[in-house]
């Protein structure tokens, strides 16, 4: 068996989810000691409120500059006992209890294999930055926890994108988080004219406003609505709401805050209740083309491994948004998975093997453009 899919499938079972990365990462602390790096881990994890923190490992070079390679250690609920098995037709698949654990594994197995391949070479590299990040199931978390200035990579290729090999996610999202409060005045259901109904108040202000998909790289979502007292028998007096809002374009993400808050503000009008309204943005973009020097790089090599590149947005965030917001571009890539976050989630053995590939690729062909700059 090849040694990707070996250590693909030893890190599958031996379980994990957020805020429980340990056997993960001590698998792969050892093996990338044993690969010649030095690794870190950060605090992220006591902050986060889990047993693991952020690991940041380095293989020095001989040329010049670094590049990262990034995946995530967490995986979604249901991630332990996984049972991995092969199909006749060449995925690997869970026994449908539990998911196959393949986001972010097969990065993780990915990065190991490329590292693994660059040492055999005895090719002459740049130094490499392998960035592992916890907890980016629970909104990036990890990612913003972890210090901008341990990255000291110019370029960062992240294994973490659904799809086949050879698909590069080269745009992602802002992504903005709107919490609101709807305040009304809470009194006996019997004496409903000495209250205020929050619910009433909220729903008739949220009724028409425009939400879901705003266009092709904007989106909108009513996520979590929460509020009144135990008992029937009483008015509400608070309701709140948190929603969220994603553009690729910050113009248009800040243009749809802008309308959310003066629709939400315009149609409380009149129902005695007050409204609070905040929004943070959580992370920011990846956007590129196929004229950025990343992209260029990227389907160079896989066009050079008979695979054509097929460039792609999607509008799930992932840690490279926080890196590349930080200042080190980002781009992703698919490694033959499909169904991620499910119980039919499968990765294309062929094709994970060959991502291992890619990986050692993209570092030889990051150094040689700077070994050609010196
Ligand atoms: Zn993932």
């Amino acid at each position: 068996m090849e040694k990707i899919i070996e250590q693909f499938l030893e890190m599958v079972k031996l379980g994990g989810a957020s805020r429980d990365e340990r056997a993960v990462a001590d698998y792969m602390t050892e093996k990338l000691k044993e690969l010649g790096c030095s690794v870190y881990e950060d605090d992220a994890g006591e902050r986060a409120g889990g047993n693991t923190g952020n690991l940041i490992a380095r293989l020095p070079g001989t040329l010049p500059g670094c590049v990262a390679l990034s995946a995530h250690m967490d995986r979604v609920s249901n991630g332990y006992n996984i049972k991995p098995s092969f199909t006749d037709d060449g995925w690997i698949v869970s026994d449908g209890t539990t998911i196959l654990g393949a986001d972010n594994v097969s990065g993780l197995a990915s990065i190991l294999d490329g590292l693994r391949r660059l040492k055999n070479s005895g090719a002459a590299h740049s130094e490499v930055e392998v960035v592992l990040s916890i907890c980016e199931e629970d909104g990036i978390l990890g990612a913003r926890l972890l210090d901008p200035s341990l990255m000291k990579a110019d370029m960062c290729f992240v294994f973490d994108s659904t799809g086949p090999l050879g698909q590069i996610d080269v745009k992602r999202p802002y992504k903005a988080m709107i919490d609101m409060e709807v305040v009304g005045k809470r009194a006996h259901g019997g004496s409903p004219e000495k209250g205020v109904n929050a619910i009433k108040a909220a729903c008739n202000m949220l009724a028409g406003i425009r939400e879901g998909r705003l266009d092709e790289e904007s989106t909108s979502n009513l996520g979590v609505f929460h509020g009144g007292p135990k008992e029937p028998g009483t008015v509400c007096g608070s309701v709140k709401i948190r929603c969220e809002a994603r553009s690729v374009d910050r113009q248009k993400l800040m243009d749809y805050l802008k309308y959310f808050e003066e629709y939400c503000r315009e149609h409380i009008k009149g129902s005695g209740a007050r409204l609070e309204f905040s929004y943070e943005i959580q992370h920011g973009n990846c956007c590129y083309t196929e004229d950025d020097e990343i992209v260029k790089l990227a389907m160079g090599e896989l066009r050079a491994m008979g695979i054509e590149p097929t460039l792609g947005l999607t509008m799930e965030g992932c840690d490279g948004n926080v890196y590349n917001s930080n200042g080190v571009p980002c781009i992703s890539f698919g490694m033959g998975n499909a169904n991620a976050h499910s119980l039919d989630e499968k990765v294309k053995a062929d094709e994970l093997i060959r991502s291992g590939e890619l990986a050692e690729r993209l570092i030889l062909a990051y150094s040689r453009r700077q070994e050609g700059k010196k």
